[in-house]
C-alpha cells in the first residue's frame, strides 16, 4: 500500500457524508460529529481535513489530562531520539519533506503565519507527535510494504 492509499483509507474511516453534511468521526469518543469549527479545532498539522483528529470536547479534556503526563512522555521521546545526530538537521530535512508533501499547507508555512513563533511552535510539535506516530506506523502497518 501507498502512502497515499493509506491516506485515503483512513481518511474515508473517519469522514462521512450525512444529511449532505461532512461528519467526522471522533476516536476518542466514538461519535460521529459534523465537520466543522463547533466540533473540532483546526489543526494545522493535520495530514487529511485540516481538523483535530479527536473533537473539540476530547481535546479539551486530553489537554487536560496530558498537562500531568506529558512530562514522562517527552523524557521517553528523549530517550529515543537524542543523540541520533545532529538533530538540527534532522529537523530541516524532515521540514522539508513535510513541505513537499503537504503543499497545499505550505503557502500558510511559509507565510506570516509560519515565520511567528506560534507557527514555528506548532510546526515543531507536528514533528514530535509524528515522530511519535510513526513509530506506530512503521511497525503495524509499514513493514507489510
Ligand atoms: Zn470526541
Amino acid at each position: 500500500m501507498t502512502r497515499d492509499e493509506y491516506n485515503k483509507q483512513r481518511y474515508s474511516k473517519s469522514h462521512r457524508i450525512n444529511n449532505g453534511k461532512e461528519e467526522k468521526y471522533c476516536n476518542n469518543c466514538k461519535t460521529w460529529k459534523v465537520m466543522n469549527l463547533d466540533n473540532f479545532y483546526v489543526w494545522k498539522q493535520s495530514k487529511s481535513d485540516g481538523f483535530h483528529p479527536q473533537c473539540k470536547e476530547c481535546c479539551k479534556e486530553s489537554a487536560r489530562i496530558n498537562k500531568s503526563n506529558n512530562k514522562e512522555r517527552y523524557s521517553e521521546y528523549d530517550r529515543q531520539y537524542r543523540g541520533r545526530g545532529n538533530n538540527k538537521e534532522i529537523m530541516n530535512e524532515r521540514s522539508r519533506q513535510w513541505m513537499v508533501n503537504h503543499k497545499e499547507y505550505t503557502k500558510e508555512f511559509r507565510g506570516a503565519w509560519g515565520r511567528s513563533e506560534i507557527g514555528k511552535a506548532w510546526m515543531l510539535n507536528w514533528m514530535n507527535e509524528r515522530e511519535l506516530h510513526q513509530h506506530d506506523i512503521s511497525t503495524k502497518e509499514w513493514k507489510a510494504k
